[in-house]
């Protein structure tokens, strides 16, 4: 078995060679720290924490560090502050909505089963990393001051622009670029800037007098030079930070260090859909994670995000959430009381991971497993649970008709009970048009009836 990745630089499957085995580094962009995180951002966490699972699998638990930053300073949160808290001072209120959004992403990832990263670096501890660079930059020729920014000069880079592989148009149309007076080239971008009266500020980096603060791309490799050296192993994020973001942060630390690398490999998944359209918040179709962890638990939308392979476009849908809680109550049912403690993790799911996170073969091999646990012994069903562990997947979490009638709330279930005990009664006089009516009441509640041949009915809620 050798763990092969597909390099989005490379443009093709790689066998993933580790710069050392006893510290095998990766690092991944995440969050914006202004809002709820929205399911879209949910399928990085779980995609990376699969691979993180995985390399410390293969490598060890203690010989991977994986490392995903916080970012706390942002137009957007600047932005969100002063609406939300307009009577408190503006760093006050920054603070205030920096630390409850982290709390509450910390809460949704803890749901969906990620391990935490080995690091969690805030932008605002990493102030100085970041002039560091912009200092380097400065003195190698990669970057100037003008009008009290600091911007990254592209044309002083000869082979900028290889991960993301556009033209010079089509990067200047994506990176929607900003023509300012002071940039020597409309494809130059911002290091450093000056804030604004009552906005977050720090002394700025070469001698520029005015306080200022980083622009956004030099945060990431500022906190992956800090904590995984000048050059690692995965660099990791959504295939929408290609490009400008990933294509900056090569620029800037491969110029900063002489280096031929930041990362030897480069993945990203795709994009997220809901019920076939693009999520906006003006289509009625965006969703939190914290709204979707009202209706399933964390484990259901863990499975379903892997039920599709990262780098494909994924289409949430209800649909698909009810398929990955049926799925997951099955395993669970056939699974009852077999002890993880006494299985191993099955052979045929590492393998399929360590092809490129073969998710998608995964899951079939998951169903073969199941199909064993049907036949006799206990062992089949051990491995599964602690497969399913493996994972970060607590079965015994998921049990569909507790989902079902949470998500139901308002039904009365002496109501439902009095009503099969007429349609009994019904049936036994023989008038199979009242308990055919009976029946089609209950239908309608969402309910569906299953006649023993005891004579007994069972009832349960409709998938
Ligand atoms: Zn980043």
């Amino acid at each position: 078995m050798e763990l092969r990745l597909y390099d989005t630089l490379a443009r093709e499957k790689r066998p993933f060679r580790p710069l050392d085995p006893a510290r095998v580094r990766m690092y991944a962009c995440g969050p914006t720290v202004y809002d709820f995180a929205h399911i879209g951002n949910a399928r990085p966490i779980i995609v990376f924490d699969v691979l993180f699972r995985l390399l410390r699998h293969l490598y060890g638990a203690d010989h991977v560090v994986y490392v995903r930053n916080i970012t706390d300073v942002d137009d957007k949160i600047i932005v969100r502050a002063a609406e939300e808290y307009p009577d408190r001072p503006l760093n006050e209120a920054i603070r205030a909505v920096t630390e409850k959004t982290e709390r509450q992403f910390h809460e949704d990832v803890n749901a969906l089963g990620a391990l935490e990263p080995t690091f969690e670096p805030r932008a605002t501890e990493h102030i100085g990393e970041m002039k560091a660079l912009i200092e380097r930059l400065i003195a190698s020729g990669n970057a100037y001051v003008a009008q009290e920014h600091v911007l990254f000069s592209v044309p002083s880079m000869h082979d900028y622009g290889r991960l993301s592989r556009r033209s010079l148009d089509e990067m200047l149309a994506g990176a929607r670029v900003d023509v300012a007076p002071y940039k020597r080239d409309p494809m130059d971008f911002v290091l450093w800037k000056p804030s604004k009266p009552g906005e977050p500020a720090w002394p700025s980096p070469a001698g520029i007098a005015t306080p200022g603060r980083p622009g956004w791309h030099i945060e990431c490799s500022a906190m992956a030079w800090k904590h995984l050296g000048e050059t690692f192993d995965i660099h990791g994020g959504g295939i929408d930070l290609v490009f400008p973001h990933h294509e900056n942060e090569i620029a800037q630390s491969r110029c900063a260090f002489h280096s031929p690398a930041m990362a030897n490999y480069w993945m990203h998944n795709g994009f997220l859909q809901v019920e076939g359209e693009k999520m906006a918040k003006s289509a009625g179709n965006f969703f939190t994670i914290r709204e979707l962890l009202a209706d399933w638990p964390g484990e259901v939308l863990r499975y379903q995000m892997l039920m599709t392979h990262y780098r494909q476009p994924i289409d949430w849908t209800r649909k698909a959430s009810e398929e990955a809680a049926a799925a997951l109550d099955d395993f669970r049912v056939s699974t009852a009381g077999a002890d993880a403690a006494k299985g191993r993790i099955d052979q045929q799911i590492i393998d399929a991971l360590a092809d490129d996170l073969n998710t998608p073969q995964m899951a079939a091999s998951l169903h073969r497993l199941l199909g064993e646990v049907r036949k006799d012994d206990n062992q089949p069903a051990c491995d599964l649970r602690a497969t399913f562990a493996f994972l970060g997947i607590e079965l015994d979490r998921v049990n569909l008709q507790e989902i079902l009638k949470r998500q139901r709330g308002g039904i009365d279930e002496g109501k439902v009970v009095s009503l099969i005990d007429a349609r009994s009664a019904a049936r036994k006089a023989r008038n199979f048009k009242e308990a055919d009516r009976i029946r089609d009441e209950l239908d309608g509640m969402g309910i569906e009836l299953e006649d023993k041949k005891d004579g007994a009915t069972l009832w349960r809620f409709k998938r």
